[in-house]
């Protein structure tokens, strides 16, 4: 029968526990959110969706066609503007998703003959890159510039390293000095995912690199989601304009993706006018963070110290993290689970996001039900 492999799987899955769900979210819930990736707490902040709704009446539901074509507007080129001058760098691009924008960055630089180095803890979206790329992937250890720099030592032509700036995983900050050293000793490019770090790290929000000193950097290209601390959708890459520029040509999903939706480049560009505003709201989600893992820490539960807003916390086993999870969310807190296949290293946690809205009783009643609900 077509397709009976499936239920095979779809078996095995359930057996094992494993079986993930959609949860349709209602628009007013009475949960703890501790799950989402809403940092600053901007997603539905009356200027953001004011932003979000202004953008789609001005220039439509949907950008219309690809940025090539249609669908690039004085909107986008606006934002792009903003997000390169606010992160310090020359030029921006965005994409619909920074999934899109994982995959455009590492197929563009890295042609046929070139070497990628790619972080072990790196986002599925920049392994999927290294899959799709021309160019050959060398998988370096975990968070190890001196990996990086061996791996970059016998290649002849063009080499990138790439790495998260936050591992999404266990919210742990890259080696963002020894990286960049250890490319410049080989002469190889270096591709920052600050999806956990813009909005969050650096000076108001700026991002990773921009702490690290590297923004601007002519050998140095970042790429950001629009869909965390900035509340709203998309992915952008950004770096020095002539980098930039050779996207428009050679990212395959730049170039047949239709372009960002206005609402989304709306509340984008809203939420940034905001932070600018308002840069101590970066700094809240950090210090949330910190809070969370001293008290998780101080009722006895193993958790990862963060370096930005994700706290992961351990969970003996795959089984057991999903029912610690429902088990929170029926006292009324939603946390995120991740478990195998998701996680590479087969460690399964309890994945906790800081909001900088978050308020000290939260932040108490989320370590409480933790703790009770605990395997
Ligand atoms: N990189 C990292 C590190 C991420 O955590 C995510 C989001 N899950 C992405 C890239 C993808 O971004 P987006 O959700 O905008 O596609």
């Amino acid at each position: 029968m077509a397709f009976g492999w499936i239920d095979e799987q779809a078996e095995l899955r359930r057996r094992a526990g494993l079986v993930r769900t959609l949860r349709p979210r209602a628009a007013e819930s009475a949960l703890l959110d501790l799950a989402s990736n809403d940092y600053l707490g901007l997603a539905r902040h009356p200027e953001v969706t004011e932003g979000a709704a202004r953008a789609a009446r001005t220039w439509g539901g949907g950008s219309t066609g690809s940025r090539l074509v249609t669908g690039s507007t004085e909107l986008h080129a606006e934002l792009e503007g903003e997000l390169a001058d606010f992160c310090g760098f020359e030029a921006a691009l965005v994409f619909s998703s920074g999934y899109a924008a994982n995959l455009a960055v590492v197929t563009a630089l890295a042609p046929h003959g070139s070497l990628i180095v790619s972080d072990a803890g790196n986002h599925a979206s920049l392994i999927d890159g290294c899959r799709l790329a021309r160019g050959t992937t060398q998988v370096a250890a975990h968070a190890d510039p001196d990996a990086v720099r061996k791996a970059l030592g016998g290649h002849e032509g063009p080499a990138v390293a790439v790495s998260d700036t936050v591992f999404s995983v266990d919210g742990d900050a890259a080696p963002l000095t020894g990286l960049a050293e250890a490319c410049r000793e080989h002469g190889a490019g270096l591709v920052l995912d600050d999806a956990h770090g813009l909005g969050v790290l650096g000076d108001g929000g700026r991002g990773a690199p921009h702490a690290a000193g590297l923004a601007g950097a002519d050998d140095v290209v970042v790429t950001v989601t629009l869909s965390k601390s900035l509340g709203g959708q998309g992915g952008a890459v950004l770096g020095p304009s002539r980098v930039i520029g050779h996207q428009d040509n050679a990212a395959r999903t730049f170039i047949f993706d239709t372009g960002l939706a206005p609402a989304a480049a709306g509340a984008a560009l809203a939420a940034l006018r905001l932070l600018r505003r308002e840069p101590a709201r970066a700094a809240r989600a950090g210090e949330v963070a910190r809070e969370l893992h001293t008290r998780l820490t101080a009722a006895g539960l193993e958790a990862v110290r963060p370096d930005a807003a994700v706290v992961s916390v351990r969970a003996p086993s795959p089984e057991q993290a999903v029912r610690w999870a429902a088990d929170c969310r029926a006292a009324g807190l939603s946390v995120g689970c991740f478990r195998p296949p998701s996680v590479p290293d087969g460690v399964s946690r309890l994945r906790l996001t800081a909001r900088a809205d978050l308020s000290g009783a939260e932040i108490e009643r989320a370590v409480q039900v933790i703790g009770e609900t605990r395997p």
